[in-house]
C-alpha cells in the first residue's frame, strides 16, 4: 500500500492522473462474476475477522475495500470507453485473480478483472473481451468463471507446477469457451527472455485473431527476480516489453482501449520499480495517440480505430537462428502450448 501511495505522490512526475476509488461496485455488478449467495456470503464478514481459506482472511472492513476495488475498476471500464482515458491501471488491493464464482482463494475475495470483463459485455454490449493474466501464479478463478465463454479470452503466462496447481496446457475451456483459455505454463526460472518470447510466439498470435474490443491486464509483479514468492527472474525490462505488448494489440483491435489491474506483487522495491516502469508505457502509448488526434479531447471520439483490414497477425520481428537464442527455455513450452491450442488457433 506503501508503495501505491507514494506513485500516487509522484502522479504529476510519472505524468498520470490519480482517481479516487470512490465508486463501490453493486451487490448485482459483482453477481456478474460471481453468485449472488457468494456476494452475500463475502457481505456477511462485515465487522468480523474470519479465515475463509488459508490464505484469505477477512477484517471488519474488507468487505468493503473488497467493493471499491472492483467498483474502481468498473469505473476505469467507463471512462476508457466514454475516451476519458486512453487506457488505465486500477492500483487496487485485494487482488482478484483466484477469486472463483463461489470461492475465496489467495488473498482474493471478488475477481476484479472477472468482474470487469463481464460488465463491460453486458453494459456496453462488447462481444470479445482479453484477459492477459501475467501475475505469476495461475489466475484458477478467472479461468473457472469464463472456462464456458467465448466471449471472454483468457490467456495465463505463469510458473508451473506452482500455486494453485491449476494452468497446464490441456486446460482450454470447455462447451461453447473450448479453445477460449490458453494457459502458458513456465519451469521455475524463466526470465525476460523466456516471457518476452510467450507474448511474441502465443499471446499476440492469439490476440490479433480474436480481435479484443477492451484488453484488461491481470498484472502481478511477482515474476519479478526479487519477488520472495515467485521463482521467475523477469525485471523492469521484462514488464516493459509485456505492456508494449499488451498496449499493441489494444491499439490494432480496440482502439487502444486498456485497463490494468493489480494483482500480485510482493517486493515492495520491485513492485514499485515494475508499476512505475508499466505506467510509463502506459502514458507514452496514451501521448502517442494524443498528437496524432486533432487537438481537444470533448468533441468526437478522439481515438483513431484500426480495425480488420489491416491486421495482418503475429509480427515475425526475429528470424530463426537468432529467436531460438533469445527464446531460451521457451522452445519446449510453445511446442506443448501450439500442441494444446492447434484445434483453435494457428501458431
Ligand atoms: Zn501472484
Amino acid at each position: 500500500m506503501e508503495v501505491l501511495l507514494e506513485l500516487s505522490r509522484r502522479a504529476d512526475e510519472l505524468g498520470v492522473d490519480i482517481l479516487p476509488a470512490t465508486r463501490r461496485a453493486t451487490f448485482e455488478e459483482l453477481s456478474l462474476a460471481h453468485t449472488p449467495e457468494y456476494v452475500a456470503a463475502i457481505a456477511s464478514t462485515v465487522g468480523r475477522s474470519l479465515m475463509l481459506d488459508p490464505d484469505t482472511f477477512t477484517m471488519a472492513d474488507s468487505y468493503h475495500v473488497a467493493c471499491h476495488a472492483a467498483g474502481a475498476s468498473l469505473d476505469l471500464v467507463d471512462r476508457v470507453v466514454a475516451h476519458e482515458f486512453h487506457n488505465g491501471f486500477a492500483a487496487v488491493r485485494p487482488p482478484g485473480h483466484h477469486a472463483e464464482r463461489d470461492r475465496a482463494m489467495g488473498f482474493c475475495l471478488f475477481n476484479n478483472a472477472a468482474i470487469a470483463a463481464a460488465y463491460a459485455l453486458r453494459h456496453h454490449r462488447m462481444e470479445r473481451v482479453l484477459i492477459v493474466d501475467w501475475d505469476v501464479h495461475h489466475g484458477n478463478g478467472t479461468q473457472e468463471i469464463f472456462w464456458n465463454d467465448p466471449r471472454v479470452l483468457y490467456v495465463s503466462l505463469h510458473q508451473f507446477p506452482f500455486y494453485p496447481g491449476t494452468g497446464r496446457f490441456d486446460e482450454v475451456g470447455d462447451g461453447d469457451g473450448r479453445g477460449f483459455t490458453v494457459n502458458i505454463p513456465l519451469p521455475r526460472g524463466c526470465g525476460d527472455d523466456e516471457w518476452t518470447a510467450a507474448f511474441r510466439r502465443v499471446v499476440e498470435p492469439i490476440a490479433h485473431a480474436f480481435k479484443p474490443q477492451l484488453v484488461l491486464v491481470s498484472a502481478g509483479f511477482d515474476a519479478h527476480a526479487k519477488d520472495p514468492l515467485g521463482g521467475m527472474r523477469v525485471t523492469e525490462t521484462g514488464f516493459a516489453s509485456m505492456a508494449d505488448s499488451v498496449l499493441s494489440i489494444a491499439r490494432e483491435h480496440a482502439g487502444g482501449k486498456l485497463i490494468a489491474l493489480l494483482e500480485g506483487g510482493y517486493d515492495i522495491g520491485a513492485l514499485s520499480a515494475s508499476v512505475e516502469t508499466v505506467l510509463g508505457r502506459f502514458t507514452r502509448a496514451a501521448k502517442e495517440v494524443g498528437t496524432s488526434s486533432a487537438g481537444g479531447t470533448e468533441t468526437g471520439p478522439p481515438r483513431p480505430r484500426t480495425r480488420g483490414g489491416e491486421v495482418t497477425g503475429p509480427a515475425r520481428r526475429d528470424e530463426a537462428g537468432s529467436a531460438a537464442t533469445r527464446d531460451g527455455r521457451f522452445g519446449e513450452v510453445f511446442a506443448r502450448v501450439r500442441a494444446a491450442q492447434s484445434p483453435y488457433w494457428k501458431l
